[in-house]
């Protein structure tokens, strides 16, 4: 570590960036993760000079070493986050401060850099600051900010690499689940296989944890599902998360119940803020464990109600239907219910501007 914390940014602005009518063509139907800014950060790390230089400048191809050690030990993280347009014409961020900490506690646990969290903040306000044109209008757009790192050293000995680098990409985004209106997803429950196990890197958020999902979220598509929920390693019993967004139950008590945090399952920002949001309106949220079976009793017997997904991406999404090897169960009437709706448009109307921020979770930037 070099403790460089007061790094500057050097701004090399695009020599060309995409002329405003064709962005405006690019934003009108952006859909997730296809339609790039000008622009991207860029910071190196390296252990003999800590942090350093960083700059803004044009989003462009990386050149890498074919020895690079993320190409082959995978040691690579990453963040989610969004940028708002806010009522008045300003810009925010939504807790960018739970990112930054994050993303250092995901280096941590694979063996890589740790950024300074202010480095994180200055990053990410700095390609907002200069792209801020790309945050489309309307309701549910947001800049998808995308910061990650990776080992870049060229190096095939198996250890920590020596080397990294950092930087952030922005992807201007639509609504996510697009055309499920107000239906619940349909899930799918694995049997073959799970996501992670105790010890293991369930907690972070790197790259590896979405390879060792894809095939059972592709499981999930061939069987008419939208998303795969994974079931616990050990066990094979308890209801984790799906392969990117936490879990919710709501009972017809009122109270809410969602997996706890034991080291299998990430971290969410947006889970750690819908549990607030429901405590203090008064709500009773059990973090404990819920069994997949009691899961399917409950549904059948109706005193499970609803039950939701959340992320940054998709904020929160209804789940309508559970399928699994041993056949399927509706949640509710298969439709986003009271609870569901009332969490989600007050998260959003605080992420918007639209109503006070008690918790002090949104961060103007301009
Ligand atoms: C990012 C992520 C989430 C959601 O976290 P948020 O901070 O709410 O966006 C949930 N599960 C996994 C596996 C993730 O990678």
């Amino acid at each position: 570590m070099s403790g460089d914390d007061k790094l500057t940014f050097r701004l090399e602005p695009h020599a060309a960036p995409v002329p405003a009518d064709e962005r405006a063509t690019r934003l009108v139907s952006p859909g997730f993760g296809r339609v790039f800014t000008d622009h991207m950060a860029v910071v190196r790390y390296s252990e003999d000079r800590g942090w350093h230089d960083a700059r803004i400048q044009a989003r462009a191809p990386l050149e890498l070493d074919p020895a690079a050690a993320v190409l082959h030990y995978a040691q690579e993280i990453f963040e989610g986050m969004k940028a708002y347009r806010l009522e008045d014409g300003g810009t925010a961020l939504f807790r960018p401060e739970a990112n930054a900490r994050r993303f250092r506690q995901s280096a941590e646990r694979m063996a890589m850099a740790q950024l300074p969290e202010d480095i994180f903040l200055e990053s990410v306000r700095r390609l907002v600051e200069i792209d801020r044109a790309w945050i489309p209008g309307g309701d549910g757009g947001s800049l998808y900010l995308r910061p990650f790192m990776f080992a870049s050293e060229t190096f095939l000995g198996v250890r920590p690499a020596k080397e990294y680098l950092y930087l952030v990409i922005a992807s201007a985004a639509g609504a996510y689940f697009n055309g499920t209106g107000n239906a619940g997803i349909t899930l799918w429950v694995s049997d073959n296989f799970t996501r992670a196990a105790p010890g293991g890197t369930g907690a972070a958020k790197c790259g590896g944890n979405y390879a060792a999902s894809l095939q059972a979220q592709a499981e999930a598509i061939a069987h008419g599902c939208d998303q795969v929920v994974f079931v616990d390693a050990a066990e094979r019993r308890w209801v984790e998360e799906l392969g990117g967004m936490n879990i919710f139950f709501v009972f017809d008590d009122g109270t809410l119940a969602t997996p706890p945090l034991t080291g299998t399952i990430l971290p969410g920002i947006t889970r750690d803020s819908l549990l607030t949001l429901a405590r203090a309106g008064g709500l009773t949220v059990r973090e404990e464990p819920y069994a997949l079976d009691q899961w399917r009793a409950d549904a059948a017997s109706g005193r499970l109600v609803e039950a939701f997904a959340c992320g940054t991406a998709a904020v929160v999404t209804s789940i309508g239907r559970v399928r699994g090897a041993d056949g399927e169960f509706t949640i509710g009437n298969g439709v986003a219910g009271q609870t569901t709706e009332r969490l989600r448009s007050e998260l959003v109307a605080i992420q918007r501007g639209h109503a006070p921020d008690p918790h002090g979770w949104v961060h103007r930037l301009f």
